[in-house]
Order: structure tokens, then sequence, then C-alpha cells
């Protein structure tokens, strides 16, 4: 979809890096994903993207991409992400 043509129904007509909404105790926030800096079981700092959908104005299709995807794969490869 980020080449604004829909895998569904060939449409050009996508939108763009919509918002998705995440709500937390009665606060709009923007969906987002998060992981952990370090593999220490106590003390880490987290990093956080936010979450947009890509959407097709002909059939309703909708995609989901993560921002800041490139940070998250240095610290995928750096650290050793675990759960
Ligand atoms: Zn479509």
């Amino acid at each position: 979809m980020k080449n604004n043509i829909c895998p569904k129904c060939n449409s050009n007509k996508v939108i763009p890096k919509v918002r998705i909404l995440d709500h937390d105790y009665g606060i709009n926030k923007n969906l987002s994903v998060q992981m952990k800096n370090s593999n220490h079981k106590y003390f880490y700092s987290t990093t956080e993207s936010q979450v947009v959908a890509y959407i097709c104005g002909d059939c309703g299709f909708m995609e989901t991409y993560v921002t800041d995807y490139k940070d998250l794969w240095d610290i995928y490869k750096k650290k050793g992400y675990k759960l």
C-alpha cells in the first residue's frame, strides 16, 4: 500500500498514514508498539513507535505499518531482544 496501489482491488485511492487511536483511561493516544532496549529483568528503558494505517478508498482494505521500524530493528539486532 505504500506504493499507493491497493493489493486487493488495484485502486490508487489510498489514504496514507492514518492515525490509529488507542484509548487509555479516557485519553486518546496513538497506537504504538514498544520494545525493551536491554534484556535486564527490571532496569531497562523502552523505545516506542507509532502504528499508522493505509486505507483503500475503494474497498476499505487496510494495512498497518510501524513508523520507526529502523530504530526497532537496530535494537533487535544490537540487544538480542527477548520478551
Ligand atoms: Zn482496495
